[in-house]
């Protein structure tokens, strides 16, 4: 199933490289974890980071009850929210041509407070599987007092684009035969090695979701 294009999303820019269809925007949805979530309060546009994960088709986003961007965000204003995978620097033979392989997602919509217990945390263990898989089973869960003080806010998934360039330079035919390097200098997310918390009692290794922790 695909995205219905509106007025916001419909590309102008390259739209070759606009994608509509759910596989690529949730493919690179669900290999992201950081978001930016823009919205106007009081006249002043707002870029905010903060993490998310998709369940279904709906995002989630959580945080302290105390945030401003959740307090105002929650009131059902329209909110723009994106994802950035960067792939790669591409180095053209012209200064002009220098570009990035990326893929991004774009949605636009109104979020909702969720009030409910139960969804409030399933969508707190989506948000724990998104960020590190296996990781909820191992911890303790959220007190009911910890689950007021948290806030969670659902996105549905309705007005979305995604964009993605892929592939070498394109430099003007005349440049190819310039004696400079082209190509692509690919660029990717990559875990270190674990570091244990000090006060950590001996005995206790890292899980291997930990140890072998990957985004793709
Ligand atoms: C990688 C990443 C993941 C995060 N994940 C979460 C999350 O899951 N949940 C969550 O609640 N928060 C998360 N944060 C923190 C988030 O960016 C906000 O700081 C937080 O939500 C408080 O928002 P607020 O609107 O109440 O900030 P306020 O304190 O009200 O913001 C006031 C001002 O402080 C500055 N400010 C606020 N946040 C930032 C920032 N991150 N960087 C630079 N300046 C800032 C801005 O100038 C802003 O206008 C994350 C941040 C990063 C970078």
């Amino acid at each position: 199933m695909t995205f219905l294009q509106t007025e916001r999303t419909r590309l102008k820019r390259l739209p070759k490289r606009g994608h509509f269809d759910r596989e690529t925007v949730y493919g690179i949805l669900d290999e992201g974890f950081i978001c930016h979530v823009g919205f106007a309060a009081e006249g002043q546009p707002f870029v905010i980071p903060t993490g998310y994960a998709r369940d279904g088709d709906k995002l989630y986003i959580h945080g302290s009850q105390a945030s401003r961007m959740l307090r105002t965000v929650s009131a059902g204003i329209d909110v723009c929210l994106t994802v950035t995978i960067v792939d790669g620097l591409v180095l053209a033979r012209s200064a002009f041509h220098h570009s990035m392989n990326y893929r991004s997602v774009v949605v636009f919509g109104r979020a909702t407070l969720v009030e409910d217990r139960e969804e409030k945390l399933a969508a707190l263990l989506a948000l724990s599987e998104h960020f590190i898989r296996g990781r909820w089973a191992d911890v303790r869960e959220p007190t009911d007092e910890e689950l007021i003080m948290t806030t969670v806010l659902s996105l549905p998934l309705v007005e979305a684009s995604a964009k993605v360039r892929t592939g070498p330079p394109l430099d003007d035919e005349e440049d190819y035969s310039m004696p400079v390097w082209a190509g692509v200098i690919p660029l990717r997310l990559e875990a270190g090695e674990p570091i244990k918390d000090p006060r950590l009692p001996d005995g206790i290794e890292a899980p291997d979701y930990a140890r072998d922790y990957s985004r793709r």
